[in-house]
């Protein structure tokens, strides 16, 4: 009881401020969300378990210790689809999907793909603390993107409610919630002789501050006990000094700097990491060794993983790129996607620069996009195709936007004097 000759006792009242100033009286700084938001947040989840792969065998998680962070290098419906349905590998073999328990879209919203309660199967060979198999004792959050992409502020907001309610439904503290990149690790290979970090990328490029999220592991344990090797990078971007923090602005493109390892981690030798070589030509992981070898990939090639369609679709030919399963604007465009010169062709026949685009997922399946142009420039009775782009009409990154919807390149069109009014033209930038 507090009476009042208590509360003019100085000592008291310093007790109580040491207390508010030491945050053990008052709100939880850990706890950001109000009640009604998690409530909201909760009722808006989206019941993906319906569309769950069947085949998947679903086993009861006995502890859970780690909520493990995941960004799912696709957009949003084939990550949907591949975590619920499985991935279908090149050579035959395929997986019964299970691979996340939740999956958070580029706005936010948030997909529940199976119960919390069963395993999923998203963390693979992996290790934190002397613990291995992490998937058994471990959640799964799916962030639609790459890992060499930013993470939207949507997503921010919603992997904080979700990790919030998940903490207190499994009274986990902050140091419980790591990323995969974090914990997965690789057997000996080419680079390393001994068991090692860095077998993947994923979610290296989420900034723990941005979920709410506060104390973390200062070191690797793994790494600190020697059961495992550290790679470089990733040290330093979890362990480095603070405003050391590297790897938020590599590419998917190979340079003396970015490698093919620092890319895709262990899947670069996979059957479904691409590497699109500067020249045109299209390699899978697989086949670099005996074709190119790993020390001749030329420099800007592009790497794209999860690459499990046909390769037809990445085939350069020509300006023109089209947005397929498995290809978004961002794997095609980067951070031009949202450049006033990147212009998209929706399948709905209207054009959209990039500046009138939200995110790179919002495009369509078959959107069409051409990359650094400006227009269009209608080609009209008194102006010709001649008169807008000059000598360069015929040339190949010359676009031409037919009323048929047709896109074609400047040296792929016949017959100039049958080119329809009300064709548009579109000229490189640079020009
Ligand atoms: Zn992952």
């Amino acid at each position: 009881m507090i009476t009042s000759r208590m509360i003019q006792s100085k000592s008291f009242m310093l007790a109580i401020w040491l207390c508010l100033f030491l945050g053990l009286i008052g709100p939880d700084p850990a706890v950001a969300f109000s009640l009604a938001e998690r409530q909201r947040f909760q009722q808006a989840i989206v019941d993906y378990r319906p569309r769950l792969n069947p085949k998947y065998k679903k086993t009861k998680r006995k502890r859970t210790q780690y909520i493990i962070v995941h960004t799912s290098e696709l957009g949003l419906k084939t990550t949907l689809r591949v975590v619920s349905k499985g991935k279908n590998f090149r050579n035959g073999r395929r997986t019964h999907g299970g691979h996340t328990h939740y999956v958070i879209a580029r706005n936010g919203r948030t997909y529940r793909i199976m119960d919390k309660q069963w395993v999923a199967d998203h963390a693979g060979r992996s290790m934190w603390d002397g613990q291995t198999d992490l998937s058994r004792i471990s959640i799964g959050i799916e962030l639609v993107g790459y890992h060499y992409a930013p993470i939207t502020s949507e997503q921010y907001r919603s992997i904080g409610l979700l990790i919030d309610i998940l903490q207190q439904v499994y009274g986990l503290d902050d140091r419980a919630v790591l990323t995969h990149s974090q914990v997965a690790y690789g057997l000996p290979n080419r680079w390393h002789k001994r068991n090692h970090r860095g077998r993947k990328r994923c979610a290296k490029n989420f900034v723990r501050a941005k979920a709410g999220l506060g104390t973390t592991w200062r070191h690797d344990p793994d790494v600190r006990a020697k059961r495992l090797v550290a790679d470089a990078q990733l040290a330093k971007v979890y362990y480095g000094r603070r405003f050391g923090r590297r790897g938020l602005d590599e590419a998917n493109i190979i340079s003396k700097r970015n490698t093919a390892w620092l890319i895709a981690g262990e899947d670069f030798d996979s059957s479904t990491t691409v590497y699109q070589f500067p020249d045109g030509r299209l390699f899978t992981g697989d086949q670099i060794n005996k074709a190119v070898g790993w020390h001749r990939i030329p420099p800007k090639t592009v790497v794209q993983l999860n690459q499990t369609g046909s390769l037809d679709k990445l085939k350069k030919d020509g300006p023109v790129k089209t947005i397929a399963d498995g290809i978004t604007a961002w794997s095609l465009a980067g951070r031009s996607y949202n450049h006033r010169t990147t212009i998209y062709f929706l399948p709905s026949g209207r054009i959209k620069n990039g500046s009138m685009i939200s995110d790179w997922d919002d495009l369509p399946i078959k959107t069409r996009l051409i990359i650094g142009y400006k227009g269009p420039f209608p080609v009209r009775k008194d102006r010709s195709a001649y008169r807008i782009a000059g000598a360069k009409y015929k040339a190949t990154n010359t676009v031409y936007y037919l009323p048929s919807k047709q896109l074609l390149s400047g040296n792929q069109i016949e017959d100039f004097s049958r080119l329809q009014i009300g064709t548009l033209v579109f000229l490189p930038a640079t020009l």
